[in-house]
Order: C-alpha cells, then structure tokens, then sequence
C-alpha cells in the first residue's frame, strides 16, 4: 500500500496492519481446509466454533456477567434503531433518549416510528457541548428504558463514565467506543454496537443484553432481527455476516495482545490529549465541546477562521493526514483516534497542527 499515509477517517477507520495481514492469510486457507473463509459454509463445525470463540472473547474482554447474552446482528447501527423498540418495547410503553448530538437524535427520529418516546435530556439548545446531568434527566417511573449514545461520533461528545439510571433500563448504541474502554455492564440493559470503528467490518453489530429484558419481541419483528430467536438459534438463522466476525475475533486477539481494553483507554485518553492540548493552546483552533466531555475517540475541532479550514484539509491531506473533515452535518474537522490508530500518527498530526497555525496564524 502507498507508504506515509495515516488515516483519521471517522468509521470505517485504521486497522492495525498486522490484523490486515492476518485476515488476508485466511482468504488463501482457512484452517487448512483448502479453502478460504469466504467459501465454507456457516453451518460448518469450523464456523460455529468461531462464533463461540468470537462470544467468549467479547465476554472476556468486558467481563460480561453471566446474565447478559452476547448476540451478532445485520444491518448496521441504524437496523438498531428500529429493531430495538420492535423487541424491547411494548407497544403502548413509553421510550426514554438523551439527546446529545447527530446519532442519538436520529436514535430518536427512527425510534418514533415504534412508539412513544421521549426527550429526557437533550442539549440541542447549547449546540450539543456537553452532556446533560443524569440529575437533570427527566425520568419517570413511566419509562421503560432509556436510550443513550455514550460517544457522538459528529459531535465529538462522550459521557464521562457509564451513567446509573436505578431501575430504568439504559440502552445504549456503543458504536463508536465499543472496547476503548471498561465498562461497567451491570449499568446496562442492552449495549449495542456496530463494528466499523473500533473492530472493523461494516454491517455487523455486536449486542449485550440482559436476559430479562428479552422474549418480549412484538410480533411483526421479523424474525431473523428477533434477539431472542438468534439467541435460540446460535446466532444462525439466516447466514451470519461470516467474514465480518472473523474479523472481529481478529481484533479481538489483537485488544487482547495490547493489554485489554483498560490498557487502550489509557493509550486512548493519551492521544486524544495531545491533540486537544494543541487546540487550547491559543486562539487559533478551538473545540465546542467542554473539556470534561470531550471524546476520546473523536476529537472535533475548528479553525477560528472558516477559511483556513479548506486549507488546514488540502495541506493536511498532502503530507498524507487523510480523512480529516468533519462529519457533513456538524462541519468543521475531526480527527478519529480509535484503538488501532498508531502514535506515529498521532504525533504526525500534533506537528503539522503546530506548524500550520506558525504559518497561517
Ligand atoms: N451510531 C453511531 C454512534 C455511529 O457513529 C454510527 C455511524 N457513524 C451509527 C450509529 C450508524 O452506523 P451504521 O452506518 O452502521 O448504521
């Protein structure tokens, strides 16, 4: 691949080469069978035996208590957005969200469709800086659960720890910091995530859910979307996305050769501070969000003049600091420091930062 290239990209993101390399090795044979992975069938003791490997390691690496099942869905995060009141939510119950920036507002707009829902929380009003007290969340016994998204992948928002609601179910679309860091999973009653960022492949989320919110699906929920049906079936009523979970056991070998998740939160926290470090420095970068609610995975920031943006993206993408544009509805940059992005990269972007703000500012 072309050499001097590191990529920001918000999701699909880098992958660490030596991942790659391994997931190319099981195109030519997998596990000698002769042939790849793409061409065995899923109904194969090879395959089942890697979905249970792939649950194992997503158990392992959380500490998921034995309470809560670990299930491989289709369709993206958005399929989430539906497929969560089609299972969870009766249909004259009233669905709780936190409204904090792009993807938990279109949680919201999906979610409608199902039921009733609504807004405990949002912080539209001071264009999504923050993240609102769970205090000031407007719960009632009248809820049945409440929807979150821990990290606004646009708007570079992220909770600072794992909220505790009581008795309320919280839901929570984990996409974009799946295994950056612990969690404490008894907080929740579902987690989900898509893999794009953190794991790899598109297409697949991994979910978390506690049993006892299962077996409650309306009767409409297509099957092969029914959690409790997939648990029944081993995940296998239609075919998985086969190679997708490959990749995921691939990554998840990988977190755990780096040290686990709490290894990478602290490589994570670490990163993203020398980049935000720069932005505070002076006046000539700034971030919307407040530093106590900043993520760590997506660091979005602005130049104070609009139009050194364009620039900042054409000399930023010349000395091969790809995908830095911010995401299309919140504007301004972003730079993406999921797991697998090296500190080479990091230190490439913290000096051209530094030297583009001495040439332009
Ligand atoms: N939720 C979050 C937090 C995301 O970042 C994204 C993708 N950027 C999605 C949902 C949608 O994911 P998908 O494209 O897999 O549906």
């Amino acid at each position: 691949r072309k050499e001097g290239v590191y990529n920001f990209a918000a999701g699909p993101a880098a992958l660490p080469p030596e991942v790659l390399a391994r997931a190319q090795a099981s195109l030519a044979d997998w596990q000698g069978l002769g042939y790849s992975l793409l061409e065995a069938p899923f109904t194969s003791d090879e395959f089942k035996a890697l979905l249970d490997t792939t649950r194992l390691q997503v158990r392992a690496a959380l500490a998921v208590p034995d309470r809560y099942q670990v299930v491989f869905l289709q369709g993206g995060a958005s399929a989430q957005f539906s497929l969560v009141p089609l299972n969870l939510l009766p249909p004259t119950a009233m669905a709780g969200y936190v409204e904090t920036g792009h993807w938990s507002a279109r949680a919201l707009e999906e979610g409608r469709r199902y039921g009733r829902s609504h807004v405990v929380a949002s912080t539209r009003g001071s264009g999504f800086d923050r993240v609102p007290a769970v205090s000031e969340w407007a719960l009632n016994e009248s809820i049945h659960y409440c929807h979150i998204t821990p990290n606004e992948t646009a708007n570079g928002v992220q909770f600072p720890g794992d909220p505790d609601c009581g008795d309320i179910p919280l839901i929570a679309d984990m996409t974009s910091e799946f295994l950056s860091r612990p969690v404490d999973i008894e907080r929740y009653g579902m987690i989900y995530a898509g893999t794009q960022k953190n794991l790899g492949p598109t297409g697949l989320v991994i979910a978390i859910i506690r049993e006892d919110l299962l077996g409650q699906a309306r009767p409409e929920t297509p099957t092969v979307f029914n959690y409790q049906l997939l648990i029944d079936r081993q995940n296998r009523i239609n075919t998985p996305l086969m190679f997708a979970i490959y990749l995921v056991h691939l990554m998840l070998d990988w977190i755990e050769e780096q040290g686990g998740v709490e290894t990478l939160h602290s490589h994570n926290i670490a990163q993203s501070q020398t980049i935000y470090r720069i932005i505070d420095e002076d006046d000539f970068f700034y971030c919307p969000v407040i530093p106590e609610h900043r993520s760590i995975m997506n660091v979005c920031f602005g130049t104070r003049d609009e139009n050194q943006q364009q620039r900042f993206l054409g000399e930023a993408d010349a000395m091969g600091l790809a995908n830095l544009a911010g995401h299309s509805h919140a504007g301004g940059l972003r730079a993406s420091l999921y797991n697998a992005q090296p500190d080479a990269a990091v230190a490439a972007l913290a000096s051209f930062m530094t030297h583009f703000r001495q040439r332009h500012g």
